[in-house]
């Protein structure tokens, strides 16, 4: 059968069509074992008609961006996995409005608002990945959230229709979007304040340099784990004073410069990476009797794996 769905797929669009791909190959962690079928589209066209040609087929779809915020199990993910990386690449700059399709990395999004001297973006600079899995996760950093300037976003529905939604019709809140689970995001429209360039520098400076100081930037993670509880209590201070840093198991390690950053050494398996997962949490939740939540996505894990 899935040979079948791939040679529609191939038929009717330019994709890049690969069964079995590794997923570590496409995750920052480094870690995931094969979606059954994983398919880098080449355009919007591409993309969505994959979409519909996998709908038609009842194949589940998973969509990613550059795998910044994921652990994808060693057994891999069954279904379509679609990378919007190498498509949605556009970006318009219109006055004070800023246009950007979902492919785009943030850090290119920054820069361009930047160049035209448009303040609201900066403090992201540095957080990987593309706007699409921005959105998802309302990525933020040192007080600026994407979501903040935001006017509206485009979208594929499970019905296959582009629909716009504006801002007010989706909830954000702390690392979490309400978009519709089957919801495949194309592009977003920002309203942003022309500004002092110095300014704007200021905080790009700021939240560069402090990323540098606070973050193991040298290994492979997905970032922060976990959500922060509090603001009291931040993830990686109540791991840290369960004296998890340094902690391991197998290739996976509770980074010593911060605890909420779990890095893969070499080569680290999910079910490492899972391990440690649940020491932190039960750890913490004995020692402070604080629940931790997750922030990095699961994919592909069965409840049997994930030990319910
Ligand atoms: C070193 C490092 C530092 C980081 N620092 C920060 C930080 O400061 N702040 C922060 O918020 N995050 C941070 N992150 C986490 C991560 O970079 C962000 O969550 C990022 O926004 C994820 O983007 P992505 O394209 O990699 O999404 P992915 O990880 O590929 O996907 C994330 C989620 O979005 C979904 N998704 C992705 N694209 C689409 C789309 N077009 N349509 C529908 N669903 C989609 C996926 O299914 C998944 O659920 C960091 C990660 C690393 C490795």
């Amino acid at each position: 059968m899935i040979d079948f769905l791939i040679e529609k797929i191939r038929q009717k669009t330019e994709a890049t069509v690969m069964p079995n791909e590794l997923m570590g190959k496409h995750t920052t962690y480094g870690i995931g074992g094969p979606a059954e079928l994983f398919v880098l589209p080449s355009s919007k066209q591409d993309l969505i008609d994959t979409v519909m040609i996998s709908r038609d087929y009842n194949y589940p779809i998973t969509i990613i961006g550059s795998g910044s915020n994921l652990l994808i199990s060693d057994n891999g993910i069954k279904g379509v996995v679609i990378s919007i990386k190498h498509c949605l690449k556009d970006i318009r700059i219109d006055g004070d409005k800023l246009y950007v399709e979902c492919g785009v990395i943030l850090s290119k999004m920054v820069r361009e608002s930047m160049k035209h001297n448009l303040k609201g973006l900066e403090n992201l600079i540095g957080v990987p990945g593309t706007l699409g899995g921005a959105l998802i996760m309302n990525a933020g950093a040192w007080g600026g959230e994407i979501s903040e300037n935001l006017e509206n976003v485009e979208m594929l529905n499970d019905k296959n229709q582009i629909v716009s939604l504006s801002k007010k019709d989706i909830e954000f809140s702390y690392r979490s979007s309400s978009f519709a689970k089957d919801s495949i995001l194309l592009a977003a429209t920002f309203n942003l304040k022309k500004s002092k360039k110095e300014l704007i520098e200021d905080n790009f400076n700021l939240a560069k340099s402090g990323r540098k100081n606070t973050q193991p930037l040298n290994y492979r993670s997905a970032g922060s784990v976990f959500k922060n509880p509090s603001s009291e209590h931040s993830a990686g201070m109540l791991i840290d004073k369960a004296g998890l840093k340094g902690f391991s198991v197998g290739d996976a390690e509770i980074s010593n410069k911060h605890a909420n950053f779990f890095v893969n050494n070499g080569n680290a398996k999910a079910s490492d990476m899972l391990a440690l997962i649940k020491k932190a949490k039960s750890a913490v939740k004995e020692k402070f009797n604080i629940q931790l939540e997750l922030e990095v996505k699961l994919l592909g894990f069965d409840l049997k794996e994930m030990g319910n």
